[in-house]
């Protein structure tokens, strides 16, 4: 069994997932939005040490902790360079916010891209590519038996993610959903960037935006 733990972090309260191979002790952190001290308790709580970080895209509420937790992990910071031109112009999106202090922009390590794998010890993270809510929009599908998803910004329990911010595409963000999201198992566990989780069955039948 993964280890999986969600937390809310930051003004948006964006959910932070960290997941963990048993095993190995290795782990995947993706989107830590905010409030480093949080995501490196979760780490503690588990014996994890953190192999990457992984972002589902680079609205600021979700890349927030980015440097503080490179520098206490050493992890390598991973996302897919179509959402590049928002993560250079962090002061601009802190603007848009009411002008919050910008968080610090941590060198990227790795671009990932759609059928790419993220492996910490045993635990395997594939890479989708869900452009629409931005232009790199990506999703984590986790197999197995405890078949999950982290869904970003671009699918949530009952609705989707807004498209109009810079690079949205509300056609393509539908697109994205339907051939990658939905193409996965009914049973499969959602749990998206902001708000309660979900599956992937549940949002097939009910999404007013998909049925
Ligand atoms: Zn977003
Ligand atoms: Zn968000």
């Amino acid at each position: 069994m993964v280890i999986v733990e969600t937390f809310p972090v930051g003004l948006l309260q964006c959910n932070c997932t960290v997941l963990g191979d048993p095993a190995s002790k290795e782990a995947l952190v993706v989107d830590p939005g905010d409030e480093v001290e949080k995501v490196l308790a979760v780490l503690a709580k588990h014996g994890l040490t953190c192999r990457a970080i992984l972002n589902t895209h680079t609205h600021i509420d979700h890349v927030g902790a980015n440097d503080e937790l490179k520098r206490a992990t050493g992890a390598r910071l991973m996302l897919h360079e179509a959402d590049l031109p928002l993560y250079d112009n962090l002061r601009v999106q802190a603007e848009w916010l009411g002008g919050m202090a910008a968080p610090v922009r941590a060198d990227v390590d790795e671009h990932i891209h759609q059928g790419d794998e993220v492996t910490a010890g045993a635990l395997v993270a594939q890479v989708l590519h869900t452009p629409g809510h931005t232009p790199g929009s990506l999703c984590f599908h986790v197999e197995g038996a405890d078949s999950l998803l982290l869904s970003g910004d671009t699918l949530f329990a009952g609705s989707v993610g807004r498209t109009d911010l810079w690079g949205g595409d509300y056609d393509q963000e539908i697109d994205s959903i339907r051939k990658r999201l939905l193409a996965l198992e009914d049973d499969t566990r959602v749990i998206p960037g902001h708000g309660p989780e979900t599956t992937i069955g549940h949002e097939r039948r009910r999404n007013p935006f998909l049925v």
